[in-house]
């Protein structure tokens, strides 16, 4: 689905060069649910940023469903991100005083998908993640736990390849997460190719492997022989 090799990620400012990144590979299966875990300042954003083709590395290559992504333009960069993509942002990202079926649509609209099928995929993939009942509801009417769910149809309805996920549980309470990563799980379940940055442990035990970087370096990639799934540790 994904492989990065080689990547490094050098930032300057002024005269000051930071090596976000240093000499970065793995590759990460269809299917799979991955975490990428570190601490503050350990390159999560940086790489989030490149395998999101939000911003290209140094050096290196990155390969996503089978096209080499790590020399584009920022045209094309756009449309890798709007074809294969589906992002969810720590702060949600959702439209304020808009309705959830609307925000949900809204990609779409910009992908000129016909209107019926707008409202009917905006519709399933609401229902999908339990909030049939929110339709009409806006941004400010609900949860931080629901917008995240919000966040997660919109992005599910453009149909990615993978679903990139920044911190998604940063700013909600600890109950929401726990329904928020029962999502991610059941998506994972459905097949979907899921990777998401957290500095939770707690979190983090919800993936299936967990990548843990430091220093801009890989320190450990483990496959996780038993996840958590509603609070209970199941064997897999
Ligand atoms: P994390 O998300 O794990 O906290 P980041 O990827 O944001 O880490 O940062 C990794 C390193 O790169 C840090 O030392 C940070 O200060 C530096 N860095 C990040 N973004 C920039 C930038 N735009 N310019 C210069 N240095 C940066
Ligand atoms: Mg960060």
């Amino acid at each position: 689905m994904l492989s990065v090799k080689h990547i490094s990620k050098i930032y300057k400012t002024g005269v000051i060069e930071t090596a976000a990144l240093s000499d970065v590979s793995f590759e990460i299966d269809k299917g799979e649910f991955v975490a990428i875990m570190g601490p503050s300042g350990s390159g999560k954003s940086t790489l989030m940023h490149i395998l999101g083709v939000l911003d290209m590395p140094t050096s290196g290559t990155y390969i996503l469903d089978g096209q080499e992504v790590s020399k584009l333009t920022d045209d094309e960069a756009a449309d890798v991100r709007n074809r294969k993509i589906g992002f969810i942002f720590q702060a949600f990202n959702l439209l304020p005083r808009t309705t959830t079926l609307q925000n949900v649509m809204l990609p779409m609209r910009y992908a000129e998908v016909p209107e019926k099928e707008r409202e009917a995929r905006a519709k399933k993939y609401l229902e999908m993640v339990g909030l049939g009942d929110r339709l009409n509801h806006t941004s400010n009417q609900i949860s931080g736990g629901q917008q995240q769910r919000v966040a997660i149809a919109r992005a599910l309805s453009m149909d990615p390849a993978i679903l990139l996920a920044d911190e998604p549980t940063g700013n909600i309470a600890s109950t929401q997460a726990e329904e928020v990563m029962e999502i991610f799980q059941q998506l994972n379940d459905k097949g979907h190719t899921i990777v998401m940055i957290t500095h939770e442990p707690d979190i983090a035990s919800h993936a299936k492997r967990i990548i843990h970087v430091k220093d801009g370096k890989i320190i450990k990639d483990e496959k996780i022989k038993q996840y958590r799934i509603k609070k209970q540790i199941v064997k897999v």
